[in-house]
């Protein structure tokens, strides 16, 4: 039967756009085949806040930050902290892609437009020793665009491969099966969704008006993850994380469904680490959603309180930005499924950030005059007041009794008792006025001023939270926030899928999300972030080169 193609993507979020471009590039033509329609082209990217992990470059060496590539391999191998036979290729892939971040990736990018916010974040701090978890300087580059700005030199390019015939987008394709010829993958078929114009993000109907099937040399799986799906994240929730989550909620939209990645396994893949996950617990529920159960993440600087549901502080380290799935595990240990932040005006205007594009107008919208507007004025950005006043889970009060008060009766269970917290947040207050304390959040706070990118934008001067001046007080009520999967089908460094009789399945490729951003898992247990965007360009560019060379 004829080929309609030399190579099929599934999938055209970034690793999908990526993949297809490379291919193109070499003058190949490639179909991608998505789910949705052609307004959520881009996938989650165009959500994402488009942090990048990058190693050494000109943007943290003009903010005096002394990184290399032995600094971020010590740390990526002390977050992941691979320890199985499967972790061959994950780690394989961790080299080659802090290799790519502290080399290429930049400049790869910058020929395309792409530009990054001069002030560099600190992502996952840690907290333990050199050789465990955590960034030991900051390296979380934000897009100068957010989420929009790192898709769009893929789907620019993507568009002008498309008006010379070597790209074809096939939207709301479902791909339903892989089709094999003896043993060899060479096409995908599924159903025809009817075209609904719902906007980018938003649920569309699933109603089948046809089917399709397509043939090519090799498909490339770019199908992304299993966070919009909360029963597959239930099922594969690790019991080192306690019992999974009564409540969650989204922070990806439904189509990262996840249902790609039991087709793939169907026609043979080797799926790994199906336990390792990437979820966070500062999640706020949107309160004007675009998916369902829409949740925000908020990105923490160091100095709110953080206490669980019985009103007791996070042990050290777990402070905000230093340990995402250490806070988990605890929190998890707890019984309850929520924790809280407090903090005063003060730090909310300075420490906030709210992950995602449509939360950051002036970054997306790569406007200096409102970004700028961040450092003077007197409250926090819109988006962040505007769910201070109006989202289900926050609470502004002047004094501490009301506000527990309030807590508890948002909390529905009065789990909080006011001298419990009272004695702890006067008690750290108190070791707020010397620089040398014993309290390590109070530690951590001088320490993230003592570095420049952090006093200007990040880090609230430190201050007593029991301060009128600094009032009023706020409470947050932080849920469980589903996003990232880790583990996904295992590939070689030219992303070709192994069988699970160990050998390559032959014309099977995945990238992104699906591959566990490389190899199966490359961030291991845990990531540095900014790393998600990084595995989707990485892996994406490997299988469309790799495929591309190897289609006649
Ligand atoms: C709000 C938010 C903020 C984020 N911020 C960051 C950040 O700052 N830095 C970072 O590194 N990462 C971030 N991420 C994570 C990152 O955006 C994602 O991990 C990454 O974009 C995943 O890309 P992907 O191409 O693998 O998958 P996706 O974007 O999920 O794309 C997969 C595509 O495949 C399609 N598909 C699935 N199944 C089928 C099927 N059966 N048939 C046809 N099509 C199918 C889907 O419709 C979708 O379009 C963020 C994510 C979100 C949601």
């Amino acid at each position: 039967m004829a080929e309609d193609a030399d190579v099929i993507v599934v999938g055209g979020g970034l690793a999908g756009l990526v993949a297809a471009t490379e291919i193109a590039d070499t003058g190949k033509r490639v179909i991608v085949v998505d789910q949705e329609g052609e307004q959520s082209l881009g996938g989650q990217a165009f959500w994402s806040f488009g942090g990048l992990f990058l190693v050494d470059s000109p943007e943290q060496r003009r903010l005096g930050i002394k990184d290399s590539f032995d600094l971020a391999l010590q740390d990526w191998m002390g977050s992941a902290g691979f320890d199985r036979d499967e972790d061959l290729w994950p780690r394989r892939w961790a080299e080659a892609y802090v290799a790519f971040a502290a080399g290429e990736k930049r400049g790869w990018l910058r020929a395309m437009g792409h530009r990054s916010f001069p002030v560099v974040g600190w992502a996952e701090r840690g907290g333990y020793d050199a050789m465990g978890h955590g960034n030991s300087v900051p390296r979380f580059h934000v897009t100068w665009g957010t989420g929009p700005g790192i898709v769009e030199p893929f789907e620019r390019r993507a568009r002008e491969a498309q008006k010379s015939g070597r790209l074809t987008f096939k939207f709301r394709h479902r791909v339903d099966a892989l089709t094999t010829t003896g043993g060899a993958v060479d096409g995908v078929s599924g159903a025809i969704l009817a075209p609904d114009p719902v906007e980018r993000g938003q649920n569309s109907s699933r109603k089948i008006i046809g089917d399709f099937a397509v043939r090519a040399q090799a498909v490339i799986v770019a199908s992304g993850g299993i966070g919009g799906n909360h029963d597959l994240v239930r099922k594969n929730w690790p019991k080192r994380l306690g019992d999974a989550p009564k409540n969650m909620i989204s922070g990806v939209p439904e189509h990262v469904d996840g249902r790609m990645i039991g087709i793939t396994e169907a026609a043979g893949a080797r799926l790994i680490n199906r336990d390792r996950m990437w979820h966070y617990v500062e999640g706020i529920q949107n309160w004007s959603p675009i998916w369902p159960r829409h949740g925000i993440r908020i990105l923490p600087g160091p100095s709110s309180m953080w206490f669980d549901a019985s009103g007791k502080r996070l042990p050290s380290p777990l402070f905000p930005g230093s340990d995402t799935l250490g806070q988990l595990h605890y929190i998890m240990s707890t019984g309850y499924d929520y924790s809280w932040f407090v903090l005063t005006q003060s730090i909310i205007k300075k420490e906030f950030a709210l992950s995602g594009s449509e939360q950051n107008p002036d970054l997306t919208g790569k406007s200096w005059l409102m970004t700028a507007r961040r450092a003077t004025n007197k409250g926090a950005p819109a988006p962040v007041e505007a769910f201070k006043s109006k989202g289900a889970d926050f609470i502004v009060r002047d004094k501490l009794e009301d506000l527990v008060g309030a807590m508890n009766a948002l909390a529905g269970d009065n789990l909080l008792q006011l001298d419990h917290l009272k004695a702890q947040i006067e008690a750290r207050d108190r070791e707020i006025e010397n620089p040398y304390v014993k309290d390590t959040q109070v530690m951590n706070i001088h320490n993230a001023r003592r570095y420049i990118g952090d006093r200007l934008i990040r880090t609230a001067r430190p201050h007593r939270i029991l301060d009128p001046a600094h009032g009023p007080l706020i409470a947050v009520k932080l849920n469980i926030l589903t996003r990232k999967t880790l583990g996904g089908f295992e590939t070689d460094l030219d992303s070709r899928v192994f069988g699970q009789d160990g050998k390559i399945v032959p014309g099977l490729y995945a990238a992104g999300e699906a591959a566990g951003f490389g190899g199966g898992g490359m961030h291991g247990y845990r990531s540095l972030e900014g790393t998600f965007l990084g595995g989707c360009l990485f892996s994406g560019r490997n299988a469309g080169r790799a495929a591309a060379k190897a289609a006649g």
